[in-house]
Order: structure tokens, then sequence, then C-alpha cells
């Protein structure tokens, strides 16, 4: 879960600076005096601030025997003092020292952010101290509805994308799934129906006009690889689209059929390895540029259009919102970049970083589309060179110098396409 979050920019604190412990102390409420400290190494010219981290996953939570903690609807941990008892399981478990007795008496606290207005950060003068808001996220974030542990490979940024996408669709759904990585059908507390990799929309189709007969507003929800989308069952999705059919389509977009082997498909990027387009005396990965699939769902005119990705996890949230109102009249399709650690090569910790990549080289621009208007919702006006997407996975490995350049060429051509349709809206 993403919280509201007190961020210590730099360890950078003036060694003569207080003012946010001061502001802290005077703070109003069951917390008695600061819960912020400072903590001083002049030896190492080290001074910086402590508090608690709000953590997404708090043991302190988890361990209090009475319910005294709590999370907010901001997502903060809260103490509640009158059910406190000071047994102090929280201060041993709190592996940063954000929970503690500090006031006498058989209690414990913490910091709050004083009810989502942080004194501390209002007073630093020196901008080391920012309070980030996660509003659209924290408040529209619901349990989502899959069981713990889902069977991906280590890093696939899939969890997060089905864990996000349901946390925020919620549980009035029905989800509809093809073969692909996305394995749901035994591990959601949803109805899942299983379809062909040719048919998801068709079928999702034939549900959503049921519910539109019993007047019902269940959301069929479609998680499916590029794979499915813009290949396989590419006809019956534009045919959705053309139809107008209310149904709310995601294609998690891994740039191959990495399920069966990473087999190229349509969304394969220039140069890219995969087992079908491979590198050697003769071939030199993938020839040829890939079909952007969003840019023509966004030429159906269908009621909601957008890309998406994990690095940005509000945008994608906003997304959702938009999507989940659009399907009430007709389809929306979101197009989620879903890296691959197995099919891309890289390190399994590094899917966001990767993302973030391909956003800030336009590689993968962020936009939206709505009655006709298309949008940047993440414009990069100085984008970084395609090398520092590329350079942080091993499927563009073998590129000379003249291919990167080339495959910087057709992102400059792809990027300048869709901001001419931008300019028009
Ligand atoms: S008190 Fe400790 S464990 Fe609890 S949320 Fe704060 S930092 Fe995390
Ligand atoms: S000290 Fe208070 S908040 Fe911490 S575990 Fe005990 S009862 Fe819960």
């Amino acid at each position: 879960m993403l919280n509201n979050t007190l961020v210590v920019r730099n360890t950078n604190c003036p060694p003569s600076c207080a003012l946010c412990i001061e502001a802290c102390g005077q703070r109003a409420g069951t917390v008695y005096g600061p819960v912020i400290e400072k903590i001083d190494l002049p030896e190492v010219d080290y001074h910086r601030i402590l508090t608690c981290n709000q953590c997404s996953q708090a043991d302190c939570l988890a361990v209090c025997p009475t319910g005294a903690l709590s999370r907010s609807a901001a997502g903060t941990v809260v103490l509640d003092d009158s059910r406190c008892v000071g047994c102090s399981i929280c201060n041993l478990v709190c592996p940063y020292g954000g929970i503690y007795h500090k006031n006498g008496e058989a209690k414990s606290q913490k910091c709050d952010h004083c009810g989502d207005e942080p004194k501390c950060s209002q007073a630093c003068p020196n901008n080391i101290l920012d309070y980030k808001k996660a509003s659209v996220v924290t408040e529209l974030m619901q349990e989502d509805a899959l069981s713990p542990g889902l069977p991906y490979c280590a890093g696939c940024a899939m969890e997060l994308l089905d864990r996000q996408t349901l946390r925020i669709v919620g549980k009035d759904i029905v989800l509809f799934g093809a073969p692909s990585c996305n394995v749901l059908s035994s591990k959601v507390k949803v109805p899942y129906y299983g379809t062909l990799m040719t048919n998801v929309a068709s079928s999702a189709t034939g549900v959503s006009r049921y519910f539109r007969k019993i007047k019902k507003d269940t959301i069929c929800l479609a998680i499916i690889g590029d794979g499915a989308t813009a290949d396989l069952g590419f006809g019956q999705v534009s045919a959705a689209a053309e139809r107008g059919e209310r149904i709310l389509y995601i294609c998690y977009d891994n740039e191959a059929y990495m399920n069966t082997g990473i087999q190229r498909s349509s969304t394969t990027p220039f140069g890219s390895w995969t087992n079908t387009t491979q590198v050697g005396s003769r071939g030199r990965g993938r020839q040829g540029t890939p079909k952007n699939v969003p840019l023509l769902m966004a030429f159906h005119n269908i009621e909601y259009v957008a890309t998406a990705t994990l690095a940005y996890p509000e945008d994608y949230a906003r997304k959702l919102l938009k999507a989940k109102e659009a399907v009430k009249r007709g389809m929306a399709y979101i197009h989620v970049l879903t890296p691959c650690p197995t099919g891309w090569k890289f390190e399994t910790e590094h899917a966001v970083e990767v993302t973030k990549a391909a956003v800030e080289t336009n590689y993968f621009p962020l936009w939206e589309a709505e009655n006709g208007v298309i949008r940047f919702t993440h414009e990069v006006k100085n984008p970084a060179p395609i090398q520092e997407f590329t350079g942080l996975m091993k499927r563009f490995a073998h590129l000379s110098t003249e291919e990167i350049a080339q495959l910087q060429e057709y992102v400059d051509q792809s990027y300048a396409q869709i901001k001419r349709v931008v300019s028009c809206g």
C-alpha cells in the first residue's frame, strides 16, 4: 500500500537547527513531547532526523495485543493512547526506533503526521523534510481480491500490476483471463472467467451485456498480455471497441510471449532478442517496428484509452478511476508496460527502475485519450537517450552503435507521432 509519507530529503540538516523538533513538541493531541529525533554525528559530518517510517507492512501494528495501533484513512500508523497498556512489544519489533516510551507513563508514542498536517515539515526552512501526499491512491485503495503469493518469476512486475489494479477497481468485478503469465484463476476471490487467447474481448462482452440486462454495474475486467491483445485476439478487441462494449480491458505488455518461452509478439521492439528473433551470424534480434496498440485503440474513439506503468502508481491509479467511470458508458482500454526480468534479462530488483527509464527516455510515453482528446499525463520534454533504457537489460546487449541509433530514431518518430495527435486534440 502507498501511504502519505514524510520524506527526509537528505542528510544536510544544519548541526544547530532543531526547528522541526521544537515544532513537533508544540503539537496538540495525545502525543507528548517531540516524536522526532535528531542524530548528530559531527565526526562524520552526519546530521539527520529520525522518525516513524509509517511502514506499509508495519510490524508494530501486527504485534500490538490490544489493538492500540491502527492505520488511518491517509495510511498513517496511529496510536490510540487510551488502548495502549505500555507493554512495549511494538518498541521491540520496530526496526527504525519509530515507536517508543517517552512520556514517563506506561504508554508508547509515535509520530502520527499530526493528523495529516505535519508541523515539522512546515517548520523546516531547509527543504529537508517534505510531506508527500498520495491521496488518490490511499483514499481509494481497497483490499485486493487476490490471495497472498502469486506464482510469478522473481522480480516480475505483474503481481504489483494485479494488486494495484484490483485495489482501485474493487471487488464488484468479473475477471477475465487467458493462458498467459497472469495465471490468476485459482488465486482470486472474485468470479474468474478463463477464455482462449483469441476470445477474451468477446467473452467479456457477453457477460457485460448480461449485467446490463439485469441492471447491475459489475465491471467486466480483462487483464491480458500483449500476445492475446496485439496478435491473437486483436480482431476481437477491435470489434468490441468498435461496438462500444462496456468492458475494462487492460493489456499488460511485456513485449513477447513470455509464458510459452519468450517468442516475439507484434509489440516486441526493434533489435530485441527473443527466442524467435535470435542473435547470431544472421539474426540481429527483432527487425521492423512494433504495433502501437494503445494509439490504435484511441483511433477507435472509445470512451477511454491510456498508457500506464507501475513506476508512476498515482498516474495509473487516476487512469483506473477514469476507466472505471468510462466503462459505464462504453469500452475503456489501458496499456500497461510490464517489464519481464526473465524475457528482458535484467536483475530481479530492477523492474521499477527499468519502467521508469522507459518513460524518461520517451520509449513509453504516458498519455490518455478522453472524448476524442489525447493529452500527455507525464510529458518528458528533455528525454534521456535510449541507452539509459536499453543498458538496463541484456535483450539489447548485442546492438551496435548504428542499431542503437536506429532504435533511437524509431523512439523519436513514435513520440513525434503521438505529439502530433496531442497537438491536434
Ligand atoms: S513504528 Fe516502526 S514498525 Fe511501526 S510503522 Fe513506524 S517505523 Fe514502521
Ligand atoms: S506498547 Fe501499546 S501500542 Fe505498543 S504493543 Fe503494547 S499496547 Fe500496543
